[in-house]
């Protein structure tokens, strides 16, 4: 009965079964660990498996091999759901359009007021102006105002208690666009020992994309301005208005 079992069972079959386990192996463990950079490594190396598994004719595991494939492809969609998300807002909203219609210099004279004003009171924030990049996605996570621009209203946003004060407002095209978004944290490990979350946010956001932050410190009261992960000493009102004037128009980094 045990030797019909074994019929014909060879060598490449017991290579087949060695395979099978080692996948399985390998799945539990690095399933402790899973994030979208994990998921991407272990799709490259199924498929990689799975070429070899035909290659050499190993049919349990070419099967096994596809049917994890189309289990990976949908794991990798749910979890990088975020970012595709994002990925598809920016593809769609790139218009060089925009570049025709720079922000007016009326604008970043009102946040700029805004932030000082904020200083004053002792109140914190963060005001992300939109460039070339769109910002649609982190304002989903927000709530959409589109108001025009008006250094008392944007400074009221961030007062203490007020139900947008939480979190960044995004301007775009020279209009408050959202506000109480939530920004994608700095993954920097040098910056997150000294900075708190609003700073760490600030210079998430000018990783990711090319916008430009102004942040006010609320323990500090002091406001700076974030672009391309950097972060400037602080800013008297008139030096933070004429970095984003400046750099509205240009695309360079802080001096
Ligand atoms: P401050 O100098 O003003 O104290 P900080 O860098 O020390 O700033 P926290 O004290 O941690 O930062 O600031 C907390 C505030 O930062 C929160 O109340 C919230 O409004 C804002 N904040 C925190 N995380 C985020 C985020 N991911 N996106 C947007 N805003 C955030
Ligand atoms: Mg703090």
């Amino acid at each position: 009965m045990l030797a019909r079992l074994f019929e014909g069972f060879g060598p490449r079959d017991a290579v087949d079964i060695a395979v099978v386990a080692l996948v399985i192996t390998w799945l539990l463990r690095i399933m402790r660990e899973t994030r979208a950079f994990q998921l991407l490594r272990g799709l490259a190396v199924l498929l990689l498996a799975a070429f070899l598994a035909r290659r050499f004719a190993l049919g349990t595991t070419v099967w096994l091999l596809n049917s994890l494939l189309v289990f990976w492809a949908i794991a990798l969609i749910i979890v990088l759901q975020p970012e595709l998300r994002r990925l598809i807002a920016s593809l769609g909203e790139q218009t060089f359009l925009r570049s025709f219609f720079p922000q007016s210099a009326a604008v970043f004279h009102e946040i700029a007021q805004a932030a000082h004003l904020m200083t004053q009171q002792g109140w914190g924030g963060l005001i992300v102006v939109e460039r070339e990049t769109s910002l649609a996605g982190f304002a989903d996570s927000g709530t959409r105002v589109n108001a025009d621009i008006k250094a008392e209203l944007l400074a009221s946003v961030f007062t203490p208690g007020s139900p947008l004060h939480d979190g960044a407002t995004i301007v775009r095209e020279g209009r408050m666009f959202a506000a109480a978004c939530t920004l994608p944290l700095s993954e920097s490990k040098v910056q997150a020992q000294v900075l708190g979350m609003r700073h760490r946010a600030a210079l998430g956001i000018t990783e990711e994309t090319d916008a430009l932050v102004v942040v006010v410190s609320e323990e500090q009261k002091k406001m700076a301005l974030a672009m391309k992960g950097q972060l400037t000493p602080p800013l008297d009102r008139e030096t933070l208005e004429e970095l984003l004037t400046l750099h509205s128009r240009t695309g360079g980094g802080l001096p």
